[in-house]
């Protein structure tokens, strides 16, 4: 396309079509293995663990198992906790911090609370470090009733048929620096729309749902991940990515509403986690670290108020 433009695919001011959405398709190229990097480590975990496959995922000539690890001993009086990684899949501690949690940290949490983990809701964008599954939708806009795009739909369709008593639900993401220079020019490209471009938050935050805020639960994860990698500050209109700043490290922000997946249960204690992994501050072994620990963090809060010693 010759037209200049902010993004090597579309026109300025028009959406895409088919045509736009199959060359931003054939400039993704495969990075890294589900099947070594997911599949494998869940097929390898603890025999307290079961892996469940709830969808099945084709995309093009591809053809991927979605996969999640739950708790074998199942004991429903007990409340249950989701844990999601890989919304976006290119967000890679996401997908690592979920594998982690369940290999080193998950059966400290036998007999207290029921555990499902999807550690990598969206396989296609995690092979090719890229937001978007394969048709350009936003898995993380998608958590809707009705919802068009199999990575959401599965997932919903699998926790609704269940009924459990569902009290937690970590959502697991990372804000990049890739977002300012990528990923938020395809998407205002892809609508058709002008290109604001946004500043990247230097460090960890918490997205609460502002439909339903539990202030004290974000302040335990900020507090269980400072220890580890540093919180971002707001910017100089005191936001993070165009929210308010609520307390440290933590903003509100639509989740329901938006169809993001952090909003798709009726959790009392639900949240998005962003980790930051572009600081010359930080390592990736640091950011796996930091979703451990709000994972870890949020179920402990979550339990400790859920049944007071
Ligand atoms: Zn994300």
């Amino acid at each position: 396309m010759n037209t200049p433009h902010f993004y090597p695919v579309g026109t300025p001011g028009q959406p895409w079509g088919d045509n736009e959405r199959a060359a931003w398709r054939a400039r993704q190229v495969v990075q890294r293995s589900y099947a070594d990097d997911v599949v494998a480590a869940l097929n390898a975990l603890p025999e307290a663990f079961t892996v469940v496959q709830y969808g099945d995922l084709r995309a093009g000539a591809d053809r991927y198992p979605l996969l999640l690890a739950m708790t074998r001993d199942w004991n429903p009086t007990l409340p249950t906790a989701l844990v999601t990684g890989g919304v976006h899949g290119y967000e890679t501690s996401g997908v690592h911090g979920a594998l982690q949690f369940l290999q080193n940290h998950a059966s400290a949490y036998a007999g207290r609370v029921n555990l499902i983990v999807a550690p990598c809701v969206c396989p296609w964008g995690y092979e090719r470090i890229q937001r978007w599954n394969h048709d350009a939708f936003d898995p993380n806009r998608s958590f809707r009733d009705g919802g068009l795009i199999t990575e959401s739909a599965a997932l919903m369709a699998w926790i609704a048929a269940r009924n459990d008593n569902l009290q937690v639900h970590l959502d697991l993401h990372e804000t990049t620096d890739s977002d300012a220079h990528e990923f938020d020019p395809a998407l205002a490209s892809r609508d058709g729309k002008a290109w604001v471009p946004e500043s990247i938050p230097d460090g960890f935050y918490v997205i609460g749902n502002s439909e339903n805020p539990e202030p004290d639960f974000q302040k335990a994860l900020i507090a269980a991940v400072a220890p580890i990698t540093h919180i971002a500050p707001a910017d100089a209109q005191g936001h993070l990515v165009g929210l308010p700043l609520q307390s440290n490290g933590v903003v509100w922000g639509e989740s329901r509403s938006i169809g993001a997946c952090a909003g798709f249960t009726d959790a009392r204690f639900a949240t998005t986690t962003e980790v930051y992994p572009d600081s010359p501050r930080t390592s990736p072994s640091e950011c796996n670290a930091a979703q451990v620990a709000a994972v870890c963090a949020g179920l402990d809060f979550a339990l400790s108020s859920l049944s007071p010693p």
